[in-house]
């Protein structure tokens, strides 16, 4: 029986967990695949979709900075990417390549996990990049009451436009604080918390949750300043691997049209990486 090919894009790559937690729901599932994780440089990014359409994978991952390229290298998208102008996963049927993002899922399942199901409420999101997209994709379909906060106030307005519905732009500083104080969730989907900006929280000094809050950040794998804070509030909190683990369920089943076991691909995204054999 022949290996079944997937890969995941991105640059950097190195640091992907996608590889060892996609391995081991083909394990678990006994599929015989390989799932290569590849650099690939915004300058590159055409040729090696390119190679991806024609080198036999079945379907392919792709992650920062790359998802906003995508869909322009697509022959089509499903509408929840078309609607966040974004894409994590692309399957292959014949020559024809098909964008998906799975991260929209991915955060509703993470929210269902941490509050249940059914869960709606006024929700403060920091960060308006593509992460951010899916986010507030997954509150707006729930229901929830959305206000955006970002660095830059453009791409947060370009953000509102672009993903459509009732979304809010926080555009003072000085109003930061009240939304903080007034969110039954705060998001953090921002780059603030990992790498060299891993010190670093989006909240602002003095800022207070409100009783009872949920706070979830999209990064993963640490206690970020942002989670530290929201713990020492009393927050219901959530870090990005409950999210990482449910985007990547998705894609398995586009792809397979299984359902992985979640478990084995959480156990293998905590595993230290010296441990994973891939
Ligand atoms: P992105 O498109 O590059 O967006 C980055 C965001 O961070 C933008 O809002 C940007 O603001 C902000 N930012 C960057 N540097 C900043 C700084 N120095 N000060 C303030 N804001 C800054 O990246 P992304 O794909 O949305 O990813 C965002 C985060 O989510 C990353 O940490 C990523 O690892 C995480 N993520 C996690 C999952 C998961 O499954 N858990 C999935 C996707 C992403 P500007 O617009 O002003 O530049």
């Amino acid at each position: 029986m022949s290996s079944k090919r997937f890969a995941v894009i991105g640059d950097p790559i190195e640091h992907s967990r996608s590889p060892r937690m996609q391995m081991a729901a083909f394990r678990a599932a006994g599929i015989q695949a390989t799932y290569e994780p590849l650099h690939v440089t915004a300058t590159e990014l055409a040729d090696a979709v390119r190679r991806l359409r024609d080198g036999g994978y079945i379907g392919f991952n792709v992650t920062i900075p790359h998802k906003r390229a995508m869909p322009a290298l697509l022959d089509s998208m499903d509408p929840i990417a078309r609607q966040t102008g974004a894409v994590n996963t692309v399957v292959r049927e014949g020559t024809e390549l098909i964008g998906y993002n799975t991260d929209v899922e991915g955060f509703d399942m993470a929210l269902t996990v941490l509050a249940g199901p059914d869960w709606r409420g006024r929700c403060l999101l920091f960060g308006a990049g593509g992460a951010a997209r899916a986010v507030v994709a997954a509150l707006q379909r729930r229901g929830c009451e959305v206000t955006v906060t970002n660095r830059s106030v453009e791409s947060a307005d370009a953000l509102a436009k672009e993903i459509g519905g009732e979304v809010k732009i926080l555009r003072r500083l000085g109003d930061l604080e009240a939304a903080v104080y007034s969110a039954d969730l705060v998001v953090n989907a921002t780059a603030l918390g990992m790498g060299d900006l891993s010190a670093v929280s989006p909240l602002p000094p003095g800022a207070h949750f409100r009783p009872g809050a949920l706070a979830i950040d999209l990064v993963y794998g640490r206690q970020t300043p942002f989670l530290i804070a929201a713990i020492a509030a009393g927050c219901r909190v959530q870090d990005g691997i409950e999210m990482l683990v449910q985007q990547g369920a998705a894609a398995f089943r586009l792809w397979t049209g299984i359902q992985p076991d979640t478990g084995v691909m959480r156990e293998a995204c905590l595993q230290p990486v010296t441990e994973v054999v891939s």
